[in-house]
């Protein structure tokens, strides 16, 4: 049993934040942070602007030619990486008797599992920075100027460029196949630092797009810190930094403005009267941030975001609640960051995402991996669709916030109307490149677990 964390003991870090216990006891904990505050306010705290996702939004759309060309799989689309915006009415029911949710709710499932190329929610910040990295090279080198079709990025002498340079990441295993598998594609000489908790057949196919994959015993921490160190001393090499890009930030943010399109597509109000909640998956908290802020510049105060983690890596939880961030990690009390939501597997979170977003979430939950199998199995049985357990988090999020804890519909100033008439979405971040043997696996366990547990 651990005596003192940074000088305190347990016992004085849990008199001082109550939510420790529970946590360090790995129970399934929801937090809703009282320091949040309207958009406008809550903006200081981002060192970024809708100028800054609008730039991007126009990068993607200079690139989207060129990416119809080299990715087939975005041809018919135009070259834009967007993901389908779903109705899961009969996964709605069926978690609703789970955890005894009273009314039935509007339920929609974003589809990043199955963005293409990548086949998660990484194609998104991911790609975008490769992109970006690649345009700084091709317009420093003279071969592009940014009003050029960007097609011309296909030919040899951008080609010959891009070999040249090396693109360098660490990562669980879905940063390193979106980053791997767009880069090599590009052609730059790719490699992804893995931390031990990856997935094998995720190394696999890295290697089978002449990636380099670097294995280590260690977290997801340790490679990071290794491949950072081994691509500073090499000029040529851009390491691509999950914890403090806001490039990447950025190519997350400009979902905001997608999603804003479908739901009007779809004729989904979001409004005073029909607020929106968002239940996001997070890891380091890059992606989750990220599509968090291009929401809050989409539809402003009326959309509430919520982050999930596992009840082994509730990294993002600790940091925010306790203001102590990056400066904590989930292992120095005991919390082992062991999960098989791969994606989710991070013992520190990203400082620059943490506090840029403090203000900005309204709340934070934990849940255990066998709830994130059993509700993986029922999204199969019910939509037949097919995630990952990372993709699940967000899953249980709705029952959480309709439990009403901590006063918090009152908090939000919300009557019962806007409160029945909301919108949840499940952002739903990985899954559509699992093998089917990896997959028949998850299910397996889903329906073993699903008796046993809930809540
Ligand atoms: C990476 C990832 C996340 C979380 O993103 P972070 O930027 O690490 O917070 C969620 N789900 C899946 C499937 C992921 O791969």
């Amino acid at each position: 049993m651990l005596e003192s964390v940074y000088g305190k003991t347990i016992a004085d870090w849990i008199t001082e934040f109550p939510l420790m216990k529970p946590l360090m006891e790995g129970a399934a904990v929801t937090w809703f942070n009282p320091a949040v505050v309207p958009v406008a306010q809550a903006l200081d705290d981002i060192p970024l602007t809708a100028a800054d996702v609008a730039d991007a939004s126009a990068r993607l759309a200079r690139f989207a030619p060129y990416l119809a060309t080299v990715f087939p799989e975005v041809e018919q689309a135009g070259g834009i990486i967007e993901s389908e915006l779903i109705r899961v009415d009969r996964f709605a029911r069926q978690v609703e008797q789970r955890y005894a949710v009273q009314q039935p709710v509007s339920l929609l499932l974003k589809k990043d599992s199955h963005l293409p190329i990548a086949g998660s929610v990484k194609a998104r910040g991911g790609i975008y920075e490769v992109l970006y990295h690649a345009e700084q090279l091709a317009l420093r080198h003279g071969l592009l100027n940014l009003t050029d079709d960007y097609r011309i990025l296909a030919q040899p002498a951008a080609r010959d460029l891009f070999r040249r340079h090396k693109i360098a990441v660490g990562s669980t295993g879905n940063l390193g196949m979106s980053i791997g598998i767009s880069a090599a594609r590009l052609g730059f000489d790719t490699t992804v630092h893995m931390s031990s908790d990856a997935r094998q057949w995720k190394k696999d196919k890295l290697r089978s797009h002449g990636v380099t994959v670097v294995e280590y015993a260690g977290d997801y921490g340790q490679a990071v810190e290794q491949g950072r160190q081994d691509a500073e001393k090499d000029p040529s090499c851009h390491f691509i930094d999950d914890e403090n890009s806001s490039t990447l930030f950025l190519g997350y943010a400009v979902a905001g403005e997608r999603l804003k399109a479908q739901l009007t597509q779809a004729g989904i109000r979001v409004d005073a009267g029909h607020p929106l909640f968002v239940y996001l998956p997070c890891g380091v908290g890059g992606g989750p941030g990220g599509i968090a802020f291009g929401l809050k510049l989409a539809f402003g105060d009326h959309v509430h975001c919520i982050f999930a983690e596992p009840t082994q890596s509730p990294c993002m939880l600790m940091g925010v609640y306790t203001g102590l961030h990056d400066q904590l990690a989930v292992q120095d009390f005991g919390i082992t960051n062991l999960t098989a939501a791969d994606g989710l597997a991070v013992g520190r979170p990203s400082g620059f995402v943490g506090r840029a977003m403090q203000r900005m979430i309204d709340g934070y939950y934990t849940l255990p991996d066998d709830e994130l199998f059993a509700l993986l199995y029922l999204m199969q049985e019910t939509e037949q669709l097919q995630l990952e357990p990372s993709a699940l988090a967000g899953a249980a999020g709705f029952a959480r916030v309709l439990a009403e804890q901590q006063g918090y519909r009152q908090g939000l100033g919300l009557s019962e109307a806007a409160w029945a008439n909301a919108h949840h979405l499940i952002w739903a971040t990985g899954g559509g490149m699992v093998p089917a043997t990896e997959y028949a696996a998850y299910l397996a366990t889903g329906k073993r677990v699903i008796p046993q547990t809930a809540g």
